[in-house]
């Protein structure tokens, strides 16, 4: 059953291909990956199929780009299904999300963190600072990142960014996905279609708008 559970990726504004999915495939839960461009909250462009499937996302990396596409998506009906740094099981497969991408100014991958975590961040600010602010908010934060290596245990893992196999991509996911004991990866960001694998995790790329299934064979969408 490889269509049970479908992975969707960056919608950009266009659900289109993510509804018509859940209706010809009777799918049992979905899990978008990142960059939704809401100008409404994330329930109401869903809303042919809530209640028929269950709904889970990450946040990518323009889920931040104004205060109303930031809100649309983090105060949504759909806040609760947020599986970054989280795990959720569904009919008996454990699924783990990592949204955000790495950015130079908090952490990138291959160098030391420029913060540690957003306390460290937050007490470094005057005292007026009292959160992230939303163009530091997608960022990869290292504590986070270290802490679901050490505590999370999935059968899959969800990400916006791309595992080393991608040229564009980064061997901590790699790392990540092996500790917690992951065997595929399902990720977003750069809109094309793809198979490939890392060490003997499976690898898949979801198109811009487009689904993909569990076995990782595209159902709709992109190039
Ligand atoms: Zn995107």
């Amino acid at each position: 059953m490889p269509n049970k559970i479908l992975f969707c990726g960056d919608p950009h504004g266009n659900f289109k291909q993510i509804v018509f999915a859940v209706f010809k495939y009777k799918t049992q839960a979905i899990v978008l990956l990142g960059d939704y461009n809401l100008d409404v909250p994330l329930e109401r462009q869903l809303q042919p199929i809530i209640g028929m499937t269950r709904i889970y996302w990450i946040p990518g990396n323009h889920d931040f780009d104004s205060v109303a596409e930031h809100e649309n998506l983090f105060n949504s009906a759909l806040y609760y299904n947020n599986l970054h740094l989280k795990v959720v099981d569904i009919d008996g497969l454990r699924i783990a999300g990592l949204g955000g991408i790495f950015m130079e100014r908090i952490w990138m991958p291959g160098s030391i963190p420029k913060w540690i975590g957003k306390k460290h961040w937050l007490q470094c600010k005057p005292s007026n600072v009292k959160k992230i602010p939303l163009h530091l908010d997608n960022a990869i934060w290292h504590h986070e990142f270290e802490r679901m290596k050490k505590s999370v245990r999935a059968d899959i893992l969800v990400t916006h960014v791309a595992p080393s196999c991608h040229r564009h991509g980064f061997k901590v996911i790699d790392e990540l996905a092996e500790a917690i004991g992951a065997t595929k990866i399902f990720h977003g960001l750069h809109h094309k279609y793809y198979q490939d694998s890392v060490s003997s995790i499976d690898v898949t790329g979801a198109p811009i708008g487009g689904v993909v299934n569990l076995a990782g064979e595209r159902l709709m969408g992109g190039k």
